[in-house]
């Protein structure tokens, strides 16, 4: 399959086509919690989704996060803008995810979110309803964010293509920001075309976003592929095997494979974890009960009492990271932590780019398979950040990635990870686009085929 959204656009839609899209959702999602909000749409175009910390113009947006609760934005973001300008799409609900967009498993929420493929197992976080709703229906699009790792994370669990550009191509404008220098938004689709246009559209400049740039995006197709030893060895060993048979393959399709050695990329998670910590904790800082969404009435408490309750309703998650947060950015250590990760991420970008220079970074997107529910729940906070030691690279240095499904293990999805160098966010995605001539990808649900 090359493009389900210029299939969708080619075919006549029945006129009770979003009413039944509608209905059917409405049924299911108490059973996965995929939508914190379902749209019924009032015009026609391809299916969209937007993750719940993304801002849409007079729909709640929470980011799963009950300090949130009530809070319609005026606008809307500049993603959803360039979207719905071109008036090709409709929006069909805002997404579940991780509160803030803190976690890898889309179970720091109210509504734990589930894999539609194994409803007992995890769908992947933070963007875990993204991925659900594309994994559920033929056509459509997910609007989605990652910070370090919250597209490709929840997309290889549910057997999707997500795709994060490099740092900057797409305006973060109207995002409640998890970790500003940190934080890009993405997509999810069911084929790398479909990403493609997505990029197409929303790609570029924006002056609301004072980070983002006009950089020539390119898209340099580079048939050397190279394997970072230090990642592989932490891949579970069925997961490892099966990842080597499918480099296999990638080698009688023409492509040549390199092992190297970059020890630094172990400091990655505590790097990483650092930085996403002490800028969590002063954009968490405005939630306070008086402004957005979730306010206290009752002004007869002091003010410390009376934050101390507003602040009550964030969820353990993200108290954990207030607390770590404002910890690593204080005085006494803030050259201890905060500067040095700044300085390991820098190494990092400059390793990477001389890697990247002429060849793509492939490895499994995670190195377990979606755990049961009660599992990640029983996971300690070390152990959870641990599965994100291969997506958390790319995102710390800011370098455009994508997964896909290359195979499958009893109903699962096994999906890999390809990274590139800066801005070749479309070498990435036409990598995947040739990797789906041969392939096909098996999806349980088509809901609103035609
Ligand atoms: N699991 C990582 C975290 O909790 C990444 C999540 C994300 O990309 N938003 O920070």
């Amino acid at each position: 399959m090359s493009s389900y959204i210029e299939e969708f656009e080619s075919k006549v839609k029945p006129k009770d086509y979003y009413d039944r899209l509608y209905d059917e959702l409405v049924r299911l999602n108490p059973r996965l919690n995929a939508f914190n909000a379902l749209i019924k749409p009032d015009k026609n175009g391809i299916p969209l989704s937007v993750k719940d910390n993304i801002c849409v113009k007079g729909i709640e947006a929470t980011a799963s996060s009950k300090i949130l609760k009530g809070y319609i934005p005026p606008f809307n973001a500049t993603v959803v803008e360039r979207v719905l300008k071109t008036k090709r799409f409709s929006i069909i609900g805002k997404t579940n995810m991780d509160e803030f967009g803190f976690g890898s498993f889309g179970i720091n929420c109210e509504k734990p979110a589930k894999n539609p493929l194994d409803e007992e197992r995890v769908a992947g976080g933070s963007s875990s309803g993204a991925a659900i709703a594309t994994a559920l229906l033929k056509y459509h699009v997910a609007i989605a964010e990652s910070t370090g790792g919250s597209i490709s994370a929840p997309a290889a669990f549910c057997g999707v293509v997500g795709f994060t550009p490099t740092y900057s191509v797409i305006s973060r404008y109207g995002l409640i920001d998890y970790a500003n220098s940190l934080d890009k938004i993405g997509f999810m689709a069911r084929s790398a075309d479909d990403i493609r246009v997505m990029l197409d559209i929303t790609k570029g400049k924006d002056n609301r976003d004072s980070t983002s740039t006009d950089s020539k995006i390119v898209g340099l197709h580079h048939k050397k592929l190279v394997i970072i030893d230090e990642l592989i060895d932490k891949v579970d060993e069925k997961i490892r095997s099966q990842f080597f048979e499918f480099v296999e393959k990638l080698k009688n399709l023409g492509y040549t494979v390199k092992n190297i050695n970059l020890n630094e990329i172990d400091l990655s998670i505590p790097a990483y974890y650092l930085i996403a910590m002490a800028e969590a904790s002063t954009n968490l800082a405005k939630f306070t009960g008086f402004k957005y969404g979730f306010k206290l009435n009752d002004f007869s408490k002091n003010y410390n009492e009376f934050f101390a309750e507003a602040r009550e309703e964030f969820g353990t998650e993200a108290k954990r990271r207030v607390i770590l947060g404002t910890f690593i950015r204080s005085a006494s250590v803030k050259d201890k932590y905060y500067s040095k990760s700044l300085i390991i991420r820098k190494e990092l970008i400059d390793k990477l780019s001389k890697v990247l220079k002429d060849a793509f970074l492939i490895s499994p997107t995670m190195p377990i398979m979606p755990p049961k529910i009660s599992e990640a729940n029983s996971m300690s906070p070390v152990q959870n950040y641990a599965t994100d030691i291969l997506t958390i690279p790319p995102n710390l240095c800011g370098l455009p990635h994508i997964s896909f499904p290359y195979s499958y293990s009893n109903g699962l999805p096994l999906s890999a990870q390809i990274v590139g160098s800066q801005f070749n966010d479309y070498g990435v995605i036409s990598f995947v686009s040739e990797w789906e001539k041969n392939f096909e990808y098996k999806f349980k649900y088509n809901i609103g085929e035609i």
